[in-house]
């Protein structure tokens, strides 16, 4: 699934490539990826616009129009969203394709169909519940050490999931909270509430470390993840421990395991992280 450096490469990658080209039209090849309209209501609202920005929040992307209504996209599993020229062989797959001015167009490709796009056209994002209630983002003045450890404080849920909760921190995914939790060096089953304020602040300067390289090194690609122009990222080659089960530790040299935590596989390593 892209996380947040993922999303931030598509979202740097795209604002160079579509900004203030007119909207010919769309196509909705996919039509359950619309949540909250139909293909004419998304037809109308862009025909004759142009995207004037992109932002990133968590793992959504908004794209706002010209207009002040705005599409706003969340890849889940396996979304792609590329700009490529109109002759450009369709990938199957392909769910949506907004076409542009100057022989380009935006394309939606999902393999397992779990992408979503919300047209919106009033104030505020109280209708995408996902981003009205995210948490705050890892490299924002308000993640302090303090948020952190209120995240955590009295609970008895594994830290992993703790931060995988995009209400409490918007856009870590499996990828980056494995490998923040190993330059941690906190074990991800440990109960959030268990953790010292040592930890505390090791924890927090670990992820703002890692999604700084992840967007840094432009993501990672580990099966299907590619930017706006359908490059792949450079990160995977970073990973000190996520899909390195069986492997050595790079820190100490045992071998790297894998368990479920909260339903998702975490890799750690048994002998550093306590
Ligand atoms: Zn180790």
């Amino acid at each position: 699934m892209p996380e947040l450096p993922e999303v931030e490469t598509i979202r740097r990658t795209l604002q160079e490539r579509v900004l203030n080209l007119p909207i010919l039209a769309t196509k909705v090849l996919y039509p359950r990826l619309l949540q909250n309209c139909t293909e004419l209501e998304l037809a109308q609202a862009l025909y004759g616009r142009a995207f004037k920005q992109i932002d990133r929040r968590g793992k959504y992307l908004i794209f706002h129009l010209d207009s002040e209504d705005r599409v706003v996209f969340h890849l889940r599993m396996t979304g792609k969203l590329v700009a490529v020229p109109w002759s450009f062989p369709m990938e199957k797959h392909t769910s949506l394709q907004v076409i542009l001015d100057r022989n380009l167009e935006l394309r939606l490709v999902d393999q397992r169909k779990f992408a979503t796009m919300h047209l919106l056209q009033g104030p505020g994002y109280g209708m995408i519940k996902g981003l009205a209630t995210m948490g705050e983002e890892p490299l924002s003045d308000e993640f302090t050490p303090d948020y952190l450890l209120a995240q955590c404080r009295g609970r008895k849920a594994p830290i992993k999931s703790v931060i995988l909760d995009q209400r409490r921190i918007g856009g870590l995914g499996n990828i980056y909270a494995d490998e923040s939790l190993y330059r941690a060096r906190i074990f991800p089953g440990r109960p959030a509430g268990s953790l010292t304020p040592k930890e505390i602040h090791r924890l927090h300067a670990s992820i703002q470390a890692v999604i700084q390289e992840g967007i840094a090194y432009r993501g990672t690609t580990f099966r299907d993840y590619v930017d706006g122009d359908g490059r792949v990222g450079g990160f995977q080659e970073r990973l000190q421990v996520y899909g390195r089960e069986g492997q050595a530790c790079l820190a100490c040299g045992e071998s790297i395991h894998r368990i479920r935590i909260a339903g998702r596989s975490s890799s750690y390593c048994p002998n550093c992280q306590i």
